[in-house]
């Protein structure tokens, strides 16, 4: 057995989890330490299975008062090494994640998965790559990490998230570029089944499948109670990738972003239905040559209307689905 049930794991936090699958970790903090996260967001680890956890960044934008502590990092303690799955927004906070690594083992981190490249997910990597992790990610993010938008974004970050995100912080490529739908990688007894997702969110996502615990990092293709930023998304696939998710027997399931979910299903079947009706809805429009404001107006949003970001995300998510149905038009 591993170490990490005599860890000083915290049990509220598990219970947490459990109890509601949407409850923050801090939700069961005690008040000291929720007051310290109004200031600077405390990174709590959370245990989703048996040798799995994960740590969740504050609903916000990216900035020097969350070190850019917007996004999740799970981690999987084998047999042999720890497996880490994204890499965090910032070297600091990467190395925080390996502090808290370090209260339930000390075996080596031996690889770090990624769902994708976002910034967000990915500042952090230079930390595990400097302790000899291996870096693994879909081969698809390599046009990405090379473009002008990933350097110009860098270039960026060191000025709105410093010094969290300074000159030292550089763009990691992977050591190991996966191809294709499906691979697994089997480590120290575990299997991880990476299973691409792209084009949807980015090109490269990944969600990664733990079929032994039944536990899934979904990325950013999954946004749980809440409407998605579609953006250019390629939502034909991502509706196919999510269906293919849905074929899976997933039990616990950890987003970018936001709390862990018990109710997998029905998250997935959320963010699938929308991109869905989206399409039908601008589908039919642009097919009829009616203009977007008219169409936008006469659809029925009732069924979307109530969740949160609704009023922030829905038009444009609209209208670039009109855009993306012209497109498809044949
Ligand atoms: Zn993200």
């Amino acid at each position: 057995m591993t170490s990490w049930a005599g860890a000083a794991l915290r049990s509220f936090v598990w219970a947490a989890v459990a109890a509601t699958g949407t409850a923050a970790a801090h939700d069961a903090a005690p008040r000291s330490l929720t007051a310290q996260a109004v200031s600077a967001p405390v990174m709590e680890l959370q245990q989703v299975a048996a040798n799995v956890f994960f740590v969740q960044g504050v609903s916000a934008l990216g900035s020097a008062a969350n070190r850019n502590f917007i996004s999740n990092a799970g981690f999987v303690i084998t047999h042999d090494s720890v497996v880490v799955i994204d890499a965090l927004g910032s070297p600091a906070l990467a190395e925080e994640l390996v502090q808290k690594i370090r209260t339930l083992t000390p075996k080596p981190i031996s690889h770090v998965l990624l769902t994708h490249y976002h910034a967000d997910h990915i500042y952090g990597l230079q930390v595990f790559e400097a302790l000899g992790a291996k870096i693994v990610a879909h081969a698809q993010a390599r046009e990405y990490i090379n473009s002008e938008t990933a350097h110009l974004r860098l270039e960026a970050s060191r000025k709105d998230l410093a010094p969290w995100v300074d000159r030292s912080t550089r763009l990691v490529p992977a050591n190991q570029w996966v191809a294709g739908d499906s691979s697994t990688l089997k480590v120290g007894g575990v299997d991880f089944v990476l299973q691409h997702m792209g084009p949807s969110h980015t090109a490269e996502d990944t969600a990664i499948f733990l079929p032994q615990s039944g536990v899934l990092f979904i990325g950013d293709v999954v946004f749980r109670n809440r409407i998605p930023y579609v953006g250019q998304a390629d939502s034909r696939h991502w509706i196919a990738a999510l269906d293919e998710l849905l074929k899976l027997p997933v039990k616990v399931m950890v987003p970018g972003h936001g709390p862990a979910s018990e109710q997998p299903r029905q998250d997935m079947q959320l963010t699938r239905d929308y991109l869905h009706y989206l399409r039908e809805a601008m589908g039919k429009a642009a097919a009829n040559l009616d203009p977007f404001d008219e169409a936008y107006q006469a659809t029925d949003w009732s069924r979307f209307s109530a969740y949160p970001l609704f009023k922030e995300a829905n038009r444009m998510n609209a209208y670039n689905t009109f855009l993306l149905m012209e497109q498809e038009k044949p």
